[in-house]
Formats: C-alpha cells, structure tokens, sequence
C-alpha cells in the first residue's frame, strides 16, 4: 500500500508499506533543485491509512501497523521518531492520495537496498532488474521492453561492423575472416 500528499507547494510526502517496512520520503524541489529525506521503518503491514497533520511543529504522521509509529517531519523535510503523539490541538489533518499499486513497484524498485553481487556487466545488471520485474509485475507488462536478442547469437564483424552469426566464419558483408 501507498500513499502520496502535499506537504506544501515545494513538498510531497510518499509512504509505501511492504510487509514489514513503512518507507518515507520527503521531497522538495526549489529552485529546480531536488532534494529527498528517506526514512524506513519496521512497522510490519499498516493496519489503516496513515494519518498526516500539520502542526505548529511540522508536520505529524501517524502510521498505524503491527508496530505503530509517530514521526515528526520538519519543515526542512528532516524526519523523525517521537515517542508518543504530540498534543495535536487545532492541527490541520492533511489528505493524503492513495498511489496505484502498479506505480509502487516502479517507486520502489530504488529504494529497496539490494542485495549483495558480484559485479556485473551493463546487460546483465539489466536482464537482473527485468526479471525482478517480471517476477513482481507478472499481471503488468506494460512498460516493460522487450528482452535484447540473446548475446550469443550475434556478434559483430570487426572489420565492417555488420551484425554475423556466431556459427558464421566469414562476414557476409565484407568477406573478412572471422575465426582466423
Ligand atoms: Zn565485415
């Protein structure tokens, strides 16, 4: 689940639960300058929509979940943990939009950390993110390119540049002498 609102014209808040983590961003852009405060929590899953005020103090937000938590967000977008919630007086409860969950995954796919790898090469790092995606998002294919022609297959003469079969000894090209 996830939720998106406007903290003022320059911020947006976004809140994403996994099953075990609530994930906070706060981003404000000035002066065409992007800035993000990100913050992560072990919340376990929300059991309702969380709850944003704004305060005299900042900004409140209540997530209530298997551990429930109460954060205080800064003006300057600085985000953190209070013990209890504050004394919320005439605090303004702020909307906050449901975010589709297709649009989750694009979201989080950043933000989650990864896992520890080997180093990779460009078309493997890419393949790896696809096949995450396609794992996550077996019912979404829009947005997802179609998979490179497999690397062994074709190569490319050195002589000329065209495109050669693997099995091909000379370039159909150029004539040149591909295993030579
Ligand atoms: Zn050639």
């Amino acid at each position: 689940m996830a939720y998106h609102g406007q903290l003022s014209p320059h911020q947006q808040i976004k809140l994403v639960n996994t099953n075990t983590h609530t994930h906070i961003t706060v981003q404000s852009s000035q002066a065409g300058q992007q800035q993000g405060q990100r913050s992560s929590y072990t919340t376990g899953p929300w059991r309702t929509p969380p709850t944003l005020w704004r305060t005299e103090a900042g900004y409140i937000l209540r997530i209530e979940a298997q551990s429930s938590i109460v954060l205080q967000i800064q003006a300057g977008g600085a985000i953190s943990l209070l013990r209890e919630l504050p004394p919320l007086g005439d605090a303004t409860v702020l909307g906050l939009d449901r975010i589709p969950d297709a649009e989750i995954l694009e979201s989080m796919t950043p933000m989650e950390p990864m896992a520890p790898m080997e180093p990779m090469s460009p078309m493997e790092m890419r393949m790896g993110n696809m096949a995450m995606k396609m794992g996550d998002m077996a019912l979404q294919p829009m947005g997802i390119n179609p998979p490179p022609p497999p690397a062994n297959t074709t190569n490319f003469c050195p002589q000329c540049g065209a495109a050669v079969q693997q099995s091909d000894r000379f370039c159909r090209a150029c004539g040149h002498n591909l295993n030579p």
